[in-house]
C-alpha cells in the first residue's frame, strides 16, 4: 500500500471551497440533494454498463443508496454501490472543476461583488460535490471502481489541500463521509437528525429510482407502553423514497410544487418553470413526456456550448441526456424528458438518432408545445408576455428559419407599435385594427422605440392613422422577409416603396416646374441615387431616403454587411424623396428658376442628400466636404 499523498486544489476549486465554507446560504440542505444525485448517477452507470457487460456488473438488482448516521461523532455517511472511481477519476472528478457550469458559476461570482448574489448563485448552479462543505468541515470519500483492485481514500478539510491514499476495499462503490460542523445558534436544522434527513430525501429525492435506505427508530407498537424501561433505541431499515418517477405518476397526483422540485433538481434550475407539460401518448408509439418551459434562459443560452435536447428514458431507465433530435432549434429553451418503452436500452446513440420513432415523437412534442403556447397567449396574456420577453427571439428565429412551423409561429409573435403604448400586440390584433383602405402591415426598424419615432418616415404615416410595428431586434426584419405576409396582408417597411395606396385610375401628377427641379437634382447627384421624387410621407422634414420597392431595405443591407453575410454585395438603392410643400424647397426652387446653372442650387442639393444620410444614421460619404458646405452657408 502506498503512503498518503497531499495535493493542492487548483485555484478555482479553492475559491469555490472558500465560498462554500463561509457560506451563509440559507438552503444549505441542498448538499444532500447533490450527493444523492451523484450517487444515483453512479448507480445509473452500473445499470447501463451491465447491459453490455453483464458478467462484470452482476448486482443490478441490488443497487441502492444508504445513509448512515452516527450522532456521537456527528458523522453523516452517504454510500452507494455505484460505479466508483479509480485514482485517476478521483483526481479528475473531485480534485478539479471540470464542469463548465461550475466554471461559469465562478466567473459570475467574480463579476458580482455583492455577496448576497453569490449566495443566490449557489442555488442556481447547484455546485455539486463541493456544496457538502457548507455543512461539513471534514469530508472523506472512499471509493472503489470495478477497474481497480484497491480502493482510494480522499480527504479534505476544505483548506485548499486534499490527501489521497490507497485503502483496502473489496466492494465497488463510494462512501461520502461528512464530519458535520458543530450546530450553530442560527442554524434552523441539524443534519444529524434522522427526521430532518428523512424529510429532505422526500423533498428532493423522492423520485430517485434506487432505494435510499436509512435506519429509523422502530415505531413502538400501540399496545406497548411508551414508558417501558428501554435505554437503547431500536432501529429498523426504512426506504425513504417512493422511487416512482414523477413522470410515471398520474398528473392529478402530482402538485405543481412537486413538479418544480423535480425540475430544479434534475435540470439544476433555481427558479420555477413558467409552464409544465406532462402528457402520455398511447397508440402507434407510446411515450410519456414531461416538459418544462423555464422562466428565464440559462446563462449560456446564446453561447455555442449551449446544448438543446430532452433526456431520454425507457421504462424509467435512463438512456441518454440532451437528445437534440427531440427538439427543433427554435424550441431549444425547452427542458424535459421523454420516457418510451419503444426504445431498447442498448441501442447505440447513432442508430437511435435516426429512428422513425424519435422523429415522430419529436414532431408530436413540437406540436404540443406550440398548442400550449397558443393557449397561453389566448388565456393568460400576462404569462405569455413574460415568456415572450425571455424567449420571443427564439420564436422569431423559428419564423425565419423553420419553413414548416412558420405559419403557426407567426401567430405567436408580438410587437410593440407606434400606437400600442409600449404594450405588445399580435399580428392578428394589428390586422383587426387596420384602416379599411390600408394595404400593408407596416414596420419600422431602429435601435429602440425612440429612434424609430424620430424617423422622418413616421411623419405622414402617423397622420394617416396607420399603426407601425417597431422592429428593434436584428432578427425582426429577417423574420418579416421570410414570412412576407400575414393572412393576405404584405409586411412592408415604412422606408420602402410607396406609402399611400395608389388611387385607382389616377396617376399621381407632379407640377411640371417641380419635376424640373427634381430632375436637375437627380442630375447633380448622379449615381448616388436611383431617383429623386416628390414625397407623400413627410411633414416637417424636407428629405428622406426610401429604398426601392423590389430591393432590400437599408436596415437589411446594414445588417448583412455587418455580419459579413452579404456575399452577393446586395445594396439598398436610394431614392431621395423631397417634401415639395416645405418652405426650404420653395427657396431652392426659386434659386433654380432664377439660374439653371446656379452653384448655390448644387450646394443645396448635396447638403440635402447628406441630411437624408444623417437622419437614417448612415455615414456621410465625405464629412469634410459636408462641413465646408455647411460653413460656407453659415457665412452667407
Ligand atoms: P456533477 O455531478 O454535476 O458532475 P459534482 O461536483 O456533483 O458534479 O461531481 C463531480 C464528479 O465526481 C461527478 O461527475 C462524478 O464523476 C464524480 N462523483 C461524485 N460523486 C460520485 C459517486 N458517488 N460515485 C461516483 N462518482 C462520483
Ligand atoms: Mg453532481
Amino acid at each position: 500500500m502506498s503512503d498518503k499523498n497531499s495535493y493542492v486544489f487548483e485555484a478555482q476549486t479553492k475559491q469555490l471551497l472558500d465560498l462554500m465554507i463561509h457560506s451563509i446560504y440559507t438552503h444549505k440542505e441542498i448538499f444532500l440533494r447533490e450527493l444523492i444525485s451523484n450517487a444515483s448517477d453512479a448507480l445509473d452507470k452500473v445499470r447501463f454498463n451491465s447491459l453490455t457487460e453483464p458478467e462484470k456488473y452482476k448486482d443490478v438488482e441490488d443497487l441502492s443508496i444508504t445513509i448512515s448516521i452516527d450522532e456521537s461523532s456527528r458523522t453523516l455517511t452517504i454510500s452507494d454501490n455505484g460505479i466508483g472511481m479509480t485514482e485517476e477519476e478521483v483526481k479528475n472528478n473531485i480534485g478539479t472543476i471540470a464542469r463548465s457550469g461550475t466554471k461559469k458559476f465562478l466567473e459570475q461570482m467574480k463579476s458580482q461583488k455583492n455577496s448576497d448574489n453569490n449566495i443566490d448563485l449557489i442555488g442556481q448552479f447547484g455546485v455539486g460535490f463541493y456544496s457538502a462543505f457548507m455543512v461539513a468541515d471534514d469530508i472523506i470519500l472512499e471509493t472503489k471502481s470495478e477497474d481497480s483492485d484497491i480502493g482510494m481514500r480522499f480527504e479534505s478539510k476544505g483548506d485548499g489541500n486534499y490527501t489521497l491514499e490507497n485503502i483496502e476495499r473489496t466492494t465497488r462503490g463510494t462512501d461520502i463521509i461528512l464530519k458535520l460542523k458543530p450546530i450553530a445558534e442560527d442554524d434552523s436544522e441539524d443534519y444529524i437528525d434522522r427526521y430532518t434527513i428523512q424529510r429532505l430525501v422526500k423533498k428532493y429525492s423522492d423520485y430517485v429510482r434506487f432505494p435510499i435506505k436509512m435506519d429509523m427508530p422502530k415505531q413502538t407498537e400501540p399496545d406497548e407502553k411508551p414508558d417501558d424501561k428501554k435505554d437503547t433505541i431500536e432501529y429498523e431499515t426504512n426506504t425513504l423514497n417512493s422511487q416512482t418517477s414523477i413522470w410515471q405518476k398520474n398528473k392529478n397526483d402530482v402538485t405543481t410544487e412537486e413538479y418544480n422540485e423535480f425540475y430544479k433538481m434534475h435540470f439544476h434550475e433555481f427558479e420555477d418553470a413558467i409552464e409544465i407539460i406532462h402528457t402520455k401518448t398511447e397508440g402507434i408509439i407510446e411515450y410519456t413526456a414531461l416538459l418544462f418551459i423555464p422562466s428565464r434562459p440559462p446563462f449560456n443560452f446564446t453561447q455555442p456550448e449551449f446544448e438543446k435536447g430532452l433526456d431520454l428514458y425507457s421504462k424509467n431507465v435512463f438512456i441518454m441526456n440532451k437528445c437534440k433530435e427531440l427538439l427543433p432549434d427554435y424550441l431549444r429553451f425547452v427542458k424535459g424528458l421523454i420516457d418510451s418503452p419503444d426504445f431498447s436500452l442498448n441501442i447505440s446513440r447513432e442508430i437511435l438518432q435516426h429512428t422513425n420513432e424519435l422523429k415522430k415523437i419529436s414532431s408530436n412534442i413540437e406540436k404540443k408545445v406550440l398548442d400550449i403556447l397558443a393557449l397561453m397567449l389566448k388565456n393568460n396574456r400576462e404569462k405569455y408576455e413574460k415568456f415572450y420577453g425571455e424567449f420571443g427571439e427564439s420564436i422569431k428565429m423559428g419564423v425565419y428559419s423553420d419553413m414548416q412551423a412558420k405559419d403557426k409561429l407567426i401567430n405567436l409573435v408580438l410587437f410593440k407599435t407606434s400606437t400600442s403604448d409600449d404594450k405588445y400586440i399580435s399580428l392578428t390584433e394589428y390586422k383587426d385594427r387596420m384602416k379599411p383602405e390600408q394595404e400593408f402591415i407596416y414596420y419600422a426598424t431602429g435601435d429602440d422605440a425612440q429612434s424609430i419615432e424620430r424617423l422622418p418616415h413616421m411623419e405622414a404615416i402617423k397622420d394617416s392613422g396607420y399603426e407601425v410595428l417597431y422592429f428593434t431586434e436584428r432578427v425582426d426584419e429577417f423574420m418579416a422577409n421570410s414570412a412576407r405576409e400575414f393572412e393576405g396582408k404584405k409586411l412592408r417597411s415604412i422606408s420602402q416603396g410607396d406609402i399611400k395606396p395608389k388611387e385607382e385610375g389616377k396617376e399621381k401628377t407632379t407640377d411640371a416646374n417641380v419635376t424640373d427641379v427634381l430632375t436637375a437634382m437627380k442630375t447633380i447627384l448622379g449615381d448616388s441615387v436611383f431617383d429623386v421624387k416628390e414625397t407623400d410621407r413627410l411633414r416637417d422634414s424636407v428629405v428622406c431616403f426610401v429604398s426601392k420597392e423590389d430591393g432590400i431595405t437599408f436596415n437589411m443591407a446594414k445588417v448583412l454587411s455587418e455580419s459579413g453575410n452579404n456575399m452577393f454585395g446586395l445594396k439598398a438603392e436610394k431614392i431621395l424623396e423631397v417634401n415639395t410643400t416645405h418652405p426650404l424647397f420653395e427657396k431652392i426652387k426659386n434659386e433654380f428658376e432664377s439660374n439653371k446653372e446656379s452653384e448655390m442650387f448644387k450646394e443645396y442639393t448635396h447638403l440635402l442628400y447628406d441630411e437624408a444620410c444623417i437622419v437614417l444614421g448612415m455615414p456621410i460619404e465625405d464629412p469634410k466636404l459636408f462641413t465646408q458646405r455647411l460653413s460656407a452657408l453659415m457665412l452667407k
